[in-house]
Protein backbone atom coordinates (compact mmCIF):
# COMPACT_ATOMS: atom_id res chain seq x y z
CA UNK A 1 0.00 0.00 0.00
CA UNK A 2 1.31 3.58 -0.81
CA UNK A 3 2.37 6.04 1.97
CA UNK A 4 -0.18 8.57 1.61
CA UNK A 5 -0.36 12.49 3.49
CA UNK A 6 -3.07 14.30 3.31
CA UNK A 7 -3.23 18.15 4.32
CA UNK A 8 -5.25 21.54 3.56
CA UNK A 9 -3.88 23.68 0.54
CA UNK A 10 -2.68 26.44 3.04
CA UNK A 11 -2.64 26.65 6.94
CA UNK A 12 -2.63 30.55 8.12
CA UNK A 13 -2.54 31.52 12.14
CA UNK A 14 -1.57 34.30 13.83
CA UNK A 15 -3.26 36.94 16.02
CA UNK A 16 -5.32 39.43 13.99
CA UNK A 17 -4.97 37.66 10.30
CA UNK A 18 -8.79 37.89 9.76
CA UNK A 19 -7.92 41.48 8.21
CA UNK A 20 -5.91 40.22 5.50
CA UNK A 21 -8.41 37.64 4.50
CA UNK A 22 -8.99 38.94 1.05
CA UNK A 23 -5.34 38.65 0.13
CA UNK A 24 -5.59 34.63 0.58
CA UNK A 25 -9.08 34.48 -1.38
CA UNK A 26 -7.83 36.73 -4.42
CA UNK A 27 -6.86 32.90 -6.43
CA UNK A 28 -10.40 32.27 -5.89
CA UNK A 29 -13.26 34.59 -7.28
CA UNK A 30 -14.93 37.29 -6.43
CA UNK A 31 -18.29 35.61 -5.23
CA UNK A 32 -18.43 34.02 -1.51
CA UNK A 33 -20.62 31.90 0.34
CA UNK A 34 -20.04 32.67 3.67
CA UNK A 35 -21.89 30.04 6.07
CA UNK A 36 -21.64 31.29 9.45
CA UNK A 37 -22.33 29.96 12.83
CA UNK A 38 -25.22 32.88 14.57
CA UNK A 39 -23.17 33.62 17.09
CA UNK A 40 -20.03 34.10 14.89
CA UNK A 41 -22.02 35.85 12.66
CA UNK A 42 -22.92 38.75 15.65
CA UNK A 43 -19.49 39.04 16.70
CA UNK A 44 -17.36 39.02 13.57
CA UNK A 45 -20.06 39.62 10.51
CA UNK A 46 -18.23 42.85 10.16
CA UNK A 47 -14.53 42.04 10.13
CA UNK A 48 -15.05 38.88 8.10
CA UNK A 49 -16.86 41.45 5.46
CA UNK A 50 -13.89 44.46 5.84
CA UNK A 51 -11.53 41.40 6.09
CA UNK A 52 -12.69 39.89 2.44
CA UNK A 53 -12.04 44.12 1.31
CA UNK A 54 -14.49 44.27 -1.42
CA UNK A 55 -15.15 40.79 -2.36
CA UNK A 56 -19.01 39.57 -3.07
CA UNK A 57 -19.86 38.03 0.44
CA UNK A 58 -23.51 36.47 0.65
CA UNK A 59 -23.83 35.40 4.87
CA UNK A 60 -25.90 32.48 5.09
CA UNK A 61 -26.53 31.21 8.97
CA UNK A 62 -25.58 28.09 10.09
CA UNK A 63 -28.80 26.29 11.45
CA UNK A 64 -26.93 24.36 13.61
CA UNK A 65 -26.26 20.35 12.75
CA UNK A 66 -24.10 18.94 10.15
CA UNK A 67 -27.35 17.40 8.55
CA UNK A 68 -27.62 16.21 4.93
CA UNK A 69 -30.86 18.50 5.11
CA UNK A 70 -28.89 21.62 5.95
CA UNK A 71 -26.25 20.54 3.95
CA UNK A 72 -28.47 20.60 0.94
CA UNK A 73 -30.27 24.10 1.51
CA UNK A 74 -27.19 25.54 1.48
CA UNK A 75 -25.58 23.82 -1.62
CA UNK A 76 -28.97 25.28 -3.32
CA UNK A 77 -28.32 28.52 -2.27
CA UNK A 78 -24.56 28.65 -3.39
CA UNK A 79 -26.00 27.00 -6.93
CA UNK A 80 -28.53 29.60 -7.28
CA UNK A 81 -25.35 32.22 -6.72
CA UNK A 82 -22.97 31.18 -8.93
CA UNK A 83 -20.47 31.19 -5.61
CA UNK A 84 -17.01 30.66 -6.54
CA UNK A 85 -15.79 29.84 -2.88
CA UNK A 86 -17.48 28.23 -0.02
CA UNK A 87 -16.31 30.18 3.40
CA UNK A 88 -17.20 28.21 6.91
CA UNK A 89 -16.33 30.36 9.89
CA UNK A 90 -17.39 28.76 13.18
CA UNK A 91 -17.22 25.67 14.86
CA UNK A 92 -16.92 22.09 14.18
CA UNK A 93 -19.89 21.49 12.63
CA UNK A 94 -20.37 24.46 10.53
CA UNK A 95 -16.79 23.52 9.12
CA UNK A 96 -18.11 20.21 8.01
CA UNK A 97 -21.47 21.72 6.87
CA UNK A 98 -19.04 24.22 4.75
CA UNK A 99 -16.45 21.55 3.65
CA UNK A 100 -19.84 19.32 2.42
CA UNK A 101 -21.50 22.50 0.66
CA UNK A 102 -18.07 23.00 -1.12
CA UNK A 103 -17.94 19.17 -2.35
CA UNK A 104 -21.46 19.19 -3.30
CA UNK A 105 -21.48 22.06 -5.30
CA UNK A 106 -17.68 21.84 -6.43
CA UNK A 107 -16.13 24.57 -5.30
CA UNK A 108 -13.10 25.54 -3.21
CA UNK A 109 -13.29 26.23 0.39
CA UNK A 110 -11.61 28.56 2.82
CA UNK A 111 -12.35 27.42 7.06
CA UNK A 112 -12.41 30.29 9.20
CA UNK A 113 -12.44 28.19 12.86
CA UNK A 114 -13.79 30.48 15.61
CA UNK A 115 -12.55 27.70 18.54
CA UNK A 116 -9.75 24.94 18.92
CA UNK A 117 -12.46 22.75 19.49
CA UNK A 118 -12.19 20.23 17.36
CA UNK A 119 -9.71 18.74 14.33
CA UNK A 120 -12.26 19.59 11.66
CA UNK A 121 -10.82 22.34 10.07
CA UNK A 122 -7.77 21.06 8.40
CA UNK A 123 -9.37 17.31 7.32
CA UNK A 124 -11.03 15.82 3.95
CA UNK A 125 -14.02 14.82 6.47
CA UNK A 126 -17.30 16.04 7.40
CA UNK A 127 -19.37 14.24 10.01
CA UNK A 128 -22.70 13.86 9.37
CA UNK A 129 -25.25 13.87 12.13
CA UNK A 130 -29.24 13.28 11.76
CA UNK A 131 -31.28 16.76 12.46
CA UNK A 132 -31.70 15.28 16.56
CA UNK A 133 -27.79 15.33 16.52
CA UNK A 134 -26.98 11.71 16.17
CA UNK A 135 -24.07 10.55 14.46
CA UNK A 136 -24.72 9.28 11.45
CA UNK A 137 -21.91 8.55 9.18
CA UNK A 138 -18.68 10.11 8.01
CA UNK A 139 -18.38 12.19 4.75
CA UNK A 140 -15.02 11.43 3.16
CA UNK A 141 -14.04 14.48 1.06
CA UNK A 142 -12.15 14.34 -2.27
CA UNK A 143 -9.90 17.04 -1.11
CA UNK A 144 -8.87 18.97 1.62
CA UNK A 145 -9.80 22.62 2.55
CA UNK A 146 -8.20 24.88 0.11
CA UNK A 147 -7.19 27.36 2.91
CA UNK A 148 -7.66 27.40 6.57
CA UNK A 149 -7.23 30.62 8.29
CA UNK A 150 -7.17 30.40 12.17
CA UNK A 151 -7.38 33.93 14.18
CA UNK A 152 -5.54 33.33 17.25
CA UNK A 153 -7.30 36.52 18.89
CA UNK A 154 -10.85 35.13 18.29
CA UNK A 155 -9.87 31.39 19.62
CA UNK A 156 -8.28 33.50 22.47
CA UNK A 157 -11.65 35.67 23.05
CA UNK A 158 -13.55 32.32 22.85
CA UNK A 159 -14.97 30.39 25.77
CA UNK A 160 -12.38 28.21 27.24
CA UNK A 161 -14.06 25.18 27.49
CA UNK A 162 -13.51 24.56 23.71
CA UNK A 163 -9.78 25.10 23.42
CA UNK A 164 -10.16 22.14 26.39
CA UNK A 165 -12.44 20.65 24.53
CA UNK A 166 -10.08 20.35 21.16
CA UNK A 167 -7.36 19.41 23.35
CA UNK A 168 -9.49 16.57 24.53
CA UNK A 169 -9.86 15.80 21.17
CA UNK A 170 -6.36 16.31 19.88
CA UNK A 171 -5.09 13.90 22.98
CA UNK A 172 -6.56 10.50 21.13
CA UNK A 173 -4.44 11.56 18.06
CA UNK A 174 -1.16 9.83 19.06
CA UNK A 175 -2.97 7.19 20.57
CA UNK A 176 -5.43 5.69 17.31
CA UNK A 177 -2.09 7.16 15.03
CA UNK A 178 -0.18 4.48 17.31
CA UNK A 179 -2.79 1.83 17.22
CA UNK A 180 -3.04 1.80 13.55
CA UNK A 181 0.59 2.09 13.29
CA UNK A 182 0.59 -1.36 14.16
CA UNK A 183 -2.47 -2.52 12.33
CA UNK A 184 -0.99 -0.77 9.30
CA UNK A 185 -4.51 -0.39 8.26
CA UNK A 186 -5.59 2.26 5.67
CA UNK A 187 -5.53 5.73 7.12
CA UNK A 188 -8.76 7.94 6.37
CA UNK A 189 -5.93 9.86 3.58
CA UNK A 190 -6.24 6.24 1.71
CA UNK A 191 -2.96 4.76 1.97
CA UNK A 192 -0.85 3.61 4.99
CA UNK A 193 0.95 5.70 7.45
CA UNK A 194 3.77 7.86 6.69
CA UNK A 195 6.48 8.87 9.42
CA UNK A 196 5.72 12.43 9.03
CA UNK A 197 1.57 11.60 10.62
CA UNK A 198 3.12 9.47 13.02
CA UNK A 199 5.95 12.52 14.30
CA UNK A 200 3.03 14.52 14.23
CA UNK A 201 0.62 12.67 16.35
CA UNK A 202 3.41 12.78 18.75
CA UNK A 203 4.56 16.24 18.87
CA UNK A 204 0.60 16.82 19.27
CA UNK A 205 0.92 14.70 22.08
CA UNK A 206 3.99 15.95 23.92
CA UNK A 207 2.64 19.65 23.11
CA UNK A 208 -0.50 19.02 24.94
CA UNK A 209 0.82 18.08 28.39
CA UNK A 210 3.94 20.74 27.82
CA UNK A 211 1.86 23.63 27.02
CA UNK A 212 -2.09 22.39 27.99
CA UNK A 213 -2.11 24.10 31.40
CA UNK A 214 -0.21 27.30 30.12
CA UNK A 215 -2.63 27.68 26.92
CA UNK A 216 -5.60 27.36 29.29
CA UNK A 217 -4.44 29.78 31.79
CA UNK A 218 -4.10 32.37 28.40
CA UNK A 219 -7.38 31.75 27.32
CA UNK A 220 -8.78 32.53 30.62
CA UNK A 221 -7.51 35.68 30.52
CA UNK A 222 -8.26 35.99 26.80
CA UNK A 223 -4.89 36.50 25.73
CA UNK A 224 -2.82 35.37 23.10
CA UNK A 225 0.40 33.88 24.00
CA UNK A 226 3.11 31.61 22.26
CA UNK A 227 1.81 28.20 25.17
CA UNK A 228 -1.33 29.59 23.25
CA UNK A 229 -0.78 29.59 19.72
CA UNK A 230 1.46 26.05 20.41
CA UNK A 231 -1.92 24.27 21.45
CA UNK A 232 -3.82 26.11 18.97
CA UNK A 233 -1.69 24.56 16.34
CA UNK A 234 -1.94 21.37 18.17
CA UNK A 235 -5.52 21.32 18.18
CA UNK A 236 -5.77 22.25 14.74
CA UNK A 237 -2.90 21.57 12.37
CA UNK A 238 -1.54 18.82 14.39
CA UNK A 239 -4.53 16.68 15.76
CA UNK A 240 -6.26 17.57 11.86
CA UNK A 241 -3.27 15.71 9.71
CA UNK A 242 -2.49 13.40 12.62
CA UNK A 243 -5.51 11.80 12.63
CA UNK A 244 -6.15 12.18 8.45
CA UNK A 245 -3.12 10.33 7.77
CA UNK A 246 -2.29 8.31 11.02
CA UNK A 247 -5.96 7.09 11.31
CA UNK A 248 -8.92 6.87 14.09
CA UNK A 249 -9.12 3.83 16.36
CA UNK A 250 -11.01 2.83 19.37
CA UNK A 251 -11.19 6.15 20.92
CA UNK A 252 -13.23 7.85 18.45
CA UNK A 253 -15.52 4.65 17.98
CA UNK A 254 -16.26 5.17 21.84
CA UNK A 255 -16.51 8.64 21.58
CA UNK A 256 -19.19 7.72 18.31
CA UNK A 257 -20.96 5.33 20.99
CA UNK A 258 -21.45 7.36 23.55
CA UNK A 259 -23.14 9.92 21.42
CA UNK A 260 -25.77 7.18 20.94
CA UNK A 261 -26.37 7.81 24.49
CA UNK A 262 -28.71 11.01 25.38
CA UNK A 263 -27.59 12.11 28.41
CA UNK A 264 -23.76 12.73 27.26
CA UNK A 265 -25.41 15.36 24.21
CA UNK A 266 -24.09 18.73 26.51
CA UNK A 267 -20.76 17.47 26.46
CA UNK A 268 -18.68 18.58 23.70
CA UNK A 269 -16.97 16.24 20.81
CA UNK A 270 -14.11 16.65 22.41
CA UNK A 271 -14.89 16.31 26.03
CA UNK A 272 -16.55 12.64 24.78
CA UNK A 273 -13.19 12.26 22.96
CA UNK A 274 -11.02 12.66 25.81
CA UNK A 275 -12.98 9.86 28.01
CA UNK A 276 -13.13 7.43 25.08
CA UNK A 277 -8.70 7.89 24.77
CA UNK A 278 -8.62 6.42 28.36
CA UNK A 279 -10.88 3.77 27.37
CA UNK A 280 -8.64 3.03 24.72
CA UNK A 281 -5.62 2.80 26.85
CA UNK A 282 -7.69 0.64 29.35
CA UNK A 283 -8.42 -1.93 26.37
CA UNK A 284 -4.60 -1.36 25.24
CA UNK A 285 -3.45 -2.73 28.76
CA UNK A 286 -1.39 0.07 28.57
CA UNK A 287 1.48 1.07 31.46
CA UNK A 288 -0.57 2.04 34.47
CA UNK A 289 1.92 5.08 34.86
CA UNK A 290 1.04 5.85 31.25
CA UNK A 291 -2.74 6.35 32.09
CA UNK A 292 -2.13 8.09 35.24
CA UNK A 293 -0.40 10.78 33.22
CA UNK A 294 -3.35 10.95 30.76
CA UNK A 295 -5.66 10.81 33.80
CA UNK A 296 -3.53 14.20 35.54
CA UNK A 297 -3.48 16.01 32.08
CA UNK A 298 -7.44 15.44 32.01
CA UNK A 299 -8.20 16.09 35.50
CA UNK A 300 -5.66 19.32 35.27
CA UNK A 301 -7.56 20.90 32.58
CA UNK A 302 -11.00 19.27 33.50
CA UNK A 303 -11.84 17.10 30.96
CA UNK A 304 -14.17 14.59 32.16
CA UNK A 305 -13.09 11.37 33.78
CA UNK A 306 -15.83 10.05 35.15
CA UNK A 307 -19.10 9.37 33.98
CA UNK A 308 -21.12 11.77 35.67
CA UNK A 309 -18.74 14.19 34.48
CA UNK A 310 -19.76 13.37 30.96
CA UNK A 311 -23.29 13.33 32.06
CA UNK A 312 -24.84 10.34 33.32
CA UNK A 313 -26.37 10.48 36.07
CA UNK A 314 -27.38 6.55 36.82
CA UNK A 315 -24.36 4.33 35.72
CA UNK A 316 -27.21 1.59 34.14
CA UNK A 317 -25.57 -1.81 32.50
CA UNK A 318 -27.73 -2.06 29.74
CA UNK A 319 -26.89 1.60 28.60
CA UNK A 320 -23.21 1.58 28.69
CA UNK A 321 -23.35 -1.77 26.74
CA UNK A 322 -25.67 0.26 24.24
CA UNK A 323 -22.70 2.55 23.90
CA UNK A 324 -20.24 -0.85 23.53
CA UNK A 325 -22.24 -1.68 20.64
CA UNK A 326 -22.66 1.21 18.87
CA UNK A 327 -18.67 1.56 19.42
CA UNK A 328 -18.29 -2.06 17.92
CA UNK A 329 -20.56 -0.99 14.74
CA UNK A 330 -19.15 -2.75 11.44
CA UNK A 331 -18.12 0.38 9.50
CA UNK A 332 -16.42 1.81 13.00
CA UNK A 333 -12.86 2.54 13.80
CA UNK A 334 -12.85 0.33 16.55
CA UNK A 335 -11.96 -2.60 13.98
CA UNK A 336 -8.41 -0.60 13.21
CA UNK A 337 -7.11 -1.53 16.54
CA UNK A 338 -4.61 -3.70 16.65
CA UNK A 339 -6.16 -7.18 18.33
CA UNK A 340 -10.08 -8.32 18.20
CA UNK A 341 -12.25 -5.64 20.80
CA UNK A 342 -15.84 -7.07 21.87
CA UNK A 343 -18.62 -5.15 23.16
CA UNK A 344 -18.56 -6.86 26.16
CA UNK A 345 -14.56 -5.36 26.80
CA UNK A 346 -15.97 -1.84 25.51
CA UNK A 347 -18.56 -1.88 28.61
CA UNK A 348 -16.08 -2.96 31.29
CA UNK A 349 -13.37 -0.29 29.75
CA UNK A 350 -15.65 2.63 30.25
CA UNK A 351 -16.52 1.24 33.62
CA UNK A 352 -13.20 0.92 34.95
CA UNK A 353 -12.45 4.41 33.34
CA UNK A 354 -15.05 5.72 35.75
CA UNK A 355 -13.68 3.74 38.48
CA UNK A 356 -10.17 5.15 38.10
CA UNK A 357 -11.43 8.89 37.35
CA UNK A 358 -12.98 8.93 40.72
ZN1 LIG B 1 -12.27 14.11 16.81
Amino acid sequence: MARILASPGKYIQGKGVLKDLGKYVNDFGERILGIIDPVVKELYAEELQSGLAGKELIMETFGGESSKKEIERLAEIARQNNIELIMGAGGGKTIDTAKAVAYYTKTPVMIIPTIAATDAPCSALSVIYTEEGVFEEYLFLPRNPDIVVVDTEIIARAPVRYLVSGMGDALATYFEASACAKTKVQSIAGGSQTMTALSLARLCYDTLLKYGHAAKKAAEASVVTEALEKIIEANTLLSGLGFESGGLAAAHAVHNGFTALEETHDRTHGEKVAYSTLVQMVLEDRDPEEIEKVFAFCKGLGLPTTLSELGVKEIKEEDIMKVAWASCAEDDTMHNMPFEITPEMVKDAIIAVDRLGR
